[in-house]
């Protein structure tokens, strides 16, 4: 575990106009200039500037929260990981199951949205997890490790250094039903085994594994403290600065 870093992601979702966001921004960068893990923030589009200039110089990342896999054409309402990463936006959200349920997500969309990400420099935090159903049939396993392979189809042994994967099982998002620290650390460890079988150990155990669902400033110190958990992608509890300040102390 100490062979690796844990990173605390925020994901904003749809939520905080600009003066909004600056605020939050603005409050949570003291809070946080001294974690002992990653912070990142992952915030709409429209926000991406203002978060970016408010934390020049600090140590909190900005991210996006998707990307589309062409440079540049006729895609209407889309954006491309060419555009973030002239912007100076080093993170960006790939396969969250909100895409996957209400934007027909695919593994293989996923896919290309990697490749395009990692081929624009930035690093992606990859979203695998199974739903409730897939759980209740025990294929948890078989979900998450298909996800996990073809999304990372193509990505080579030295682009996977820009890859963290989140673990988030669907049931536990935004549902305040938070899978326990043994069932997040047995997925985890799972995805990790998994990667190890595409790329080697070596690889295996320098890749930051989030888990996310639910995660809040009570539950965090558990989770985190798994081996294999290093860290967290939080949705409804980034959206206030001592909630998610919280959740980076547990993880520092
Ligand atoms: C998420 O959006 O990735 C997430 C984990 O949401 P929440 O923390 O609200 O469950």
């Amino acid at each position: 575990k100490n062979l690796r870093k844990a990173v605390i992601a925020g994901n904003w979702k749809m939520n905080k106009t600009r003066p909004e966001a600056k605020a939050l921004i603005e409050e949570l960068k003291p809070m946080v200039a001294d974690a002992g893990c990653g912070v990142v923030i992952c915030v709409p589009y429209t926000n991406l500037e203002t978060a970016l200039a408010l934390t020049e110089g600090t140590n909190i990342g900005v991210g996006a929260e998707n990307c589309h896999w062409e440079k540049s054409g006729a895609f209407t309402g889309e954006i491309s990981a060419d555009m973030l990463a002239e912007m100076g936006v080093k993170y960006v959200v790939i396969g969250h199951s909100e895409r996957r349920q209400y934007f027909g997500e695919t593994d293989e969309t996923v896919q290309k949205r990697v490749r395009a990400a990692l081929d624009a420099g930035l690093t992606v935090i990859l979203c695998v997890g199974e739903l409730l159903a897939q759980r209740e049939q025990g294929i948890t396993e078989e979900i998450v490790g298909l996800q996990t392979k073809v999304a990372l189809g193509g990505v080579s042994a030295e682009e996977l250094k820009r890859v963290i994967i989140a673990y988030e099982p669907v049931w536990a998002i935004g549902t305040g039903k938070t899978a326990t620290a043994g069932q997040a650390n047995e997925v985890c460890r799972y995805i990790r085994a998994v990667v190890a079988g595409l790329y080697g150990q070596m690889a295996a155990d320098g890749l930051t594994i989030q888990y996310g669902g639910s995660m809040n400033a009570k539950n965090a110190a558990e989770l985190v403290a798994q081996p294999d958990v290093d860290g967290g992608l939080i949705g409804g509890a980034s959206l206030k600065a001592p909630d998610f300040t919280a959740i980076v102390e547990a993880a520092s």
